[in-house]
């Protein structure tokens, strides 16, 4: 608290993302990111875009990138939006959208950076339940609202709702913004954006930092009809012009052309976390379906908690989550096989009562 903050500062409650710590040698798995380095190609276009051209402002449209990402999914550049990070676009749709005299709904468990931009924005919402297998149940959803937002698959549960499922409720839901936010749709879901050019009140966010390994560089992207990205774009201009610097737009662009890579990391994630899931059921552990980078885990028999400090101690990071209905869960990034092989080791030594 300072006398000299603009009153609304005393009540905000900020987003706390899980800890970077500075320490060498750990087997980091708390913050979902991706554990291969970036296509070579990206370093090289990296490489090239550090030059006296720096001295310039960055194109504030951030058309090429935009053509680029409008040719990779078959839209066009007016359909996409990008940011600073999906979290800088997200903001910017919350604000869009989303100040409506109606609540905006979400999940009860999922990302929780959604009630923090609630906050700063004065924007009412209403949580809805997940169901009792921690999946979103769509029907609730259908309440008169101001919109509606969700990650697919959900975070930190990992799960996947289906493509017919999401247009299910496009379908019954005509009059408010609808974002699915995609931050982990490359690990084996479909995305919603096959269905922008149906409804005009889709919005689809999706970031570079999981599946394409730029977490470090600050990328998202919004698509959706022009009217949307146009909303967004208004905002974005009334905020910060320049929010893609020189070059994590040519890194974003170069990620874009390198499939083949990508498409490699993304396989070998899936099998790890195949392979992860099987081997931490083995132990006891209850473990949720997931479609995403990371694992949902609960050990009918031991705290938490108490896990997560004794793999800590032995340098392995894991997330927890203080909070109601998954107080008891830990939510594990999918590494490398060796960083699982790791993970597994630590806890065979704990003695986890099977
Ligand atoms: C990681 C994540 C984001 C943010 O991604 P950035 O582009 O790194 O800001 C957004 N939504 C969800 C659900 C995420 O897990």
């Amino acid at each position: 608290m300072s006398r000299y903050w603009s009153p609304i500062v005393n009540q905000l409650s900020p987003y706390v993302p899980g800890e970077q710590p500075r320490l060498d040698n750990l087997t980091k798995l708390n913050t979902n990111e991706n554990p291969y380095a970036p296509s070579p190609r990206v370093i090289e276009a990296i490489n090239g875009a550090v030059n006296e051209g720096l001295r310039l402002y960055p194109d504030p449209t951030s058309i090429s990138l935009r053509q680029t990402v409008a040719d990779y999914y078959g839209l066009t550049a007016e359909q996409v939006f990008v940011g600073n990070g999906s979290d800088e676009v997200l903001a910017h749709a919350f604000f869009a959208f989303f100040q409506q005299s109606r609540p905006l709904l979400f999940p009860d468990i999922t990302y929780s950076f959604y009630p923090v931009y609630c906050r700063l924005y004065g924007i009412d919402y209403r949580t809805i339940p997940l169901d009792d297998a921690f999946a979103i149940a769509l029907d609730p959803y259908t309440q008169v609202n101001g919109g509606i937002i969700f990650p697919n698959p959900n975070a930190p549960t990992g799960c996947l709702l289906s493509l017919e499922r999401i247009e299910w409720l496009l379908q019954r839901n005509r009059d408010s913004v609808v974002v699915i936010d995609e931050a982990y749709i490359d690990f084996g879901g479909d995305s919603a954006l096959t269905l922008v050019d149906l409804y005009p009140n889709l919005l689809v966010t999706q970031t570079l930092s999981k599946s394409r390994a730029l977490a470090g560089l600050r990328i998202g992207l919004a698509m959706g009809n022009e009217a949307l990205i146009e909303g967004l774009v208004r905002v974005k201009d009334s905020f910060n012009s320049y929010p893609i610097d020189r070059i994590a737009a040519v890194a974003a662009t170069a990620s874009f052309a390198d499939e083949d890579y990508f498409s490699k990391v993304c396989r070998q994630i899936i099998e790890s976390r195949e392979q992860l899931s099987a081997d931490l059921k083995r132990l006891g552990f209850e473990v949720l379906p997931s479609a995403a980078n990371f694992l949902f885990v609960h050990h009918p028999r031991r705290d938490a908690v108490e896990i997560a400090a004794k793999l800590r101690e032995q340098g392995v990071i894991v997330r927890h989550f203080r909070q109601p209905r998954i107080d008891g869960y830990l939510r594990i990034t999918v590494g490398t096989p060796q960083q699982s092989g790791r993970l597994i080791e630590v806890l065979e030594t704990l003695r986890l009562p099977n």
